[in-house]
């Protein structure tokens, strides 16, 4: 069943995004926003050929927007697909899905707080995930680290896998694993941001990686050192304003993307 979207945008044409088949009207700046989020994370490196973003259906809990199987900085709005939480793609239409999906639909089930998930496998951040010196928050930006964060490793309850969440019980046990937290690991893979807005879990995606680098070079140069990084009292008071200043961020990277596309 086909449904109308709504077009927040006055003055661009009411063009159909999607196939809705939760009979949800969805805004199509919406759509237009999440697919240029997959173009912000591959512009500041934190996915390139893999990787993906997705969103909370803003109508229905029950369901998740994420972009059919392709390259992040190729995606755009036609190719946003509708899941269930199960990760059944409810408007595929003959679009492929991503195999990792369950990554998705499993956080959204285990943590009605969150409404946008970011999986990548953004290269500073993965040697934490491969030795045990835990990832500290560096700076301001990054304070949602602070908090901590934990390393999945699949091999514990899966053995010897092809190191993919590519299904609902992979998915289950890593949403299990970072519990409340907003990042989590993955053991020689990757890691995932989450964030209660879409704009806060790119903030987060980007931060980490950029965190990480940051962390390296600091531990390069600490040589037995302490390292003063963020406590959680802080970490806490600078995530709560970095929600909203994050923004700014987001305006930059966002106004990016359209002067590349017309939406
Ligand atoms: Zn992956």
């Amino acid at each position: 069943m086909d449904v109308p979207v709504v077009n927040r945008s006055a003055g661009k044409s009411s063009r159909k995004f999607m196939s809705n088949k939760s009979g949800v009207p969805l805004a199509t700046d919406l759509i237009a926003d999440l697919a240029a989020a997959s173009r912000i994370l591959a512009a500041q490196g934190v996915v390139d050929g893999f990787g993906h973003v997705s969103l909370r259906h803003p109508a229905a809990p029950d369901r998740y927007l994420m972009a059919r199987s392709l390259a992040p900085a190729l995606v755009t709005p036609d190719d946003i697909i509708e899941y269930d939480l199960d990760s059944n793609a409810v408007n595929a239409n003959g679009r492929s899905s991503f195999v990792e999906r369950f990554i998705h639909g499993e956080i959204y089930k285990a943590r009605p707080d969150i409404q946008s998930v970011v999986h990548s496998h953004s290269p500073s951040v993965i040697p934490f995930g491969l030795v045990g010196v835990p990832l500290q928050a560096m700076f301001h930006n990054a304070a949602f680290i602070a908090a901590g964060v934990p390393v999945f490793d699949i091999r514990e309850k899966f053995g010897a896998t092809d190191m993919l969440v590519g299904n609902r019980e992979k998915g289950l046990a890593l949403a299990a694993v970072m519990g409340e937290k907003d990042v989590v690991l993955m053991r020689a893979h990757g890691s995932v941001a989450c964030g209660p807005t879409l704009q806060t879990a790119v903030f987060r995606a980007v931060y980490t990686e950029v965190n990480a680098r940051i962390q390296h070079w600091t531990m390069a140069l600490k040589d037995g050192a302490i390292m003063a990084a963020l406590d959680a009292d802080e970490g806490r008071l600078a995530d709560a304003i970095n929600q909203t200043a994050g923004m700014r961020a987001w305006e930059l990277w966002r106004n990016r993307v359209r002067a590349e596309v017309n939406w």
